[in-house]
């Protein structure tokens, strides 16, 4: 049986006449980039997210690296992120000359760890950049109340986060100064290209993010600011318009997916509950918790995710086996950013990251996507029961992993 990692084609054929119509209400009208699709789908989106502005943008990266221009972010302003994310976090901040500082990460959610932000903060540090990990809240009550007792800027990092909710029912995204998001085809809400979306319920941080997004212009030719070409196109736009209807029911599909991965791991005897280890077996499997989820609520959106990560001891060889077997999986991240080769100028110390290192030898992704069938899924863990039952002359692959 083959199972890839993501395959979007059955979500295409199962809205393609009203996909295909959007792409060419766009052909017809010739008007390509921002215009009125731009417009109704900025205001779908701040309502579906519950904030009072919505900036389409062309792309995620482009969504931080402009919320960090109109917040004001200058050469050698630091800016606070985990070190445990997406190139794209980092690097917008030093594309602006800004100094990226890299906390660690919590154990359990691999979200920036609060308790790590407040000794890199200097007089220099300007904003914060919370991370969204695989669709899971950062704890973003702690890091408001770092971010007021500092005067610091907070930009959430929501490129796999659109439509998760933190505990108290608020969108991520909407929490923070500026919200960011990615239609990248491969997130949750994924479009025909590049796309992405910032958000903010202030106004004036609004319509900076609106002129920046056109060159900083307003009216036209008249240059009030420094800005970019941040524009997102009307196709984008009209597609994520017929797409987002769906996005709540493609999530609540991925929870049933990763509750039943649970459930299987558990029943073969590789786990005992998620987000708990058996210490003394090296070969359990560590399966990801959705720390906010509340009985009450089951319909929430507190966990989309995005990935289902789970960490074993010997991750590179059951990353073998599982591709052997035609299973799709990958690793995000194998490498935090305190050890990539362009951040070394900033001189990190590698044992001020122990959870995160760790996370980069043991975690592995598995296929997540809403239209997964249940054999596929069975598939999967028979595939990785059949790995730990014959590893036992399999030599741990990490010294310092999670077992520890
Ligand atoms: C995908 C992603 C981005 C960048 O989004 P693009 O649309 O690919 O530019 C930024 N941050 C995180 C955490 C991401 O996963």
């Amino acid at each position: 049986m083959k199972v890839p990692l993501l395959d979007l084609k059955p979500q295409y054929y199962s809205l393609k006449k009203e996909l295909d119509e959007a792409v060419l209400r766009v052909c017809e009208s010739q008007m390509f980039i921002l215009g009125k699709e731009v417009d109704e789908m900025e205001k779908e989106f701040a309502q579906y997210l519950g904030a009072k502005h919505a900036v389409g943008v062309s792309s995620g990266t482009d969504a931080l690296l402009l919320a960090l221009m109109a917040i004001d972010i200058k050469p050698e302003d630091e800016v606070i992120m985990p070190t445990y994310s997406f190139f794209a976090t980092a690097g917008v901040v030093s594309r602006l000359n800004a100094k990226p500082v890299f906390t660690d990460v919590d154990p359990v959610t691999f979200n920036i760890d609060p308790k790590d932000i407040e000794s890199k903060i200097t007089e220099k540090t300007k904003a914060i950049i919370p991370v969204h990990l695989y669709g899971q809240s950062a704890e973003m009550d702690s890091i408001m109340e770092i971010a007021a007792k500092y005067n610091l800027k907070v930009i959430e990092d929501g490129a796999q986060a659109i439509s998760t909710q933190y505990k108290d029912g608020r969108c991520v995204g909407t929490i923070g100064d500026i919200g960011c998001y990615s239609f990248f085809p491969s997130k949750n809400l994924g479009c025909f290209g590049d796309a992405g979306l910032v958000v903010t319920n202030d106004d004036e941080l609004a319509y900076k993010l609106k002129i920046m997004r056109v060159h900083g212009m307003d009216p036209k030719y008249y240059h009030k600011v420094i800005g970019g070409n941040f524009r997102i196109d009307a196709l984008q736009a009209a597609v994520l318009r017929i797409k987002l209807p769906h996005l709540d029911s493609w999530s609540e599909k991925r929870r049933i997916n990763a509750d039943l991965y649970n459930k299987l791991f558990i029943e073969r005897g590789l786990a005992e509950e998620t987000g708990k280890i058996i210490f003394d077996d090296k070969n359990s499997v560590l399966l990801p918790k959705a720390v906010y989820k509340d009985s009450k609520s089951e319909l929430k959106n507190y966990h989309i995710f995005n990935q289902y990560i789970i960490r074993v001891q010997k991750r590179n060889s059951l990353l073998d086996h599982l591709r052997k077997n035609d299973i799709g999986c990958d690793i995000y991240y194998p490498v935090p950013f305190h050890r990539q080769e362009c951040f070394q100028y900033l001189d990190n110390n590698d044992q001020d990251y122990p959870v995160s290192n760790c996370a980069a030898n043991d975690s592995i992704a598995l296929p997540i996507f809403p239209e997964l069938t249940e054999e596929q899924i069975t598939f999967v863990v028979d595939t990785i029961s059949d790995f730990v039952k014959n590893s036992e002359n399999i030599p741990l692959e990490c010294e310092n992993c999670f077992c520890k």
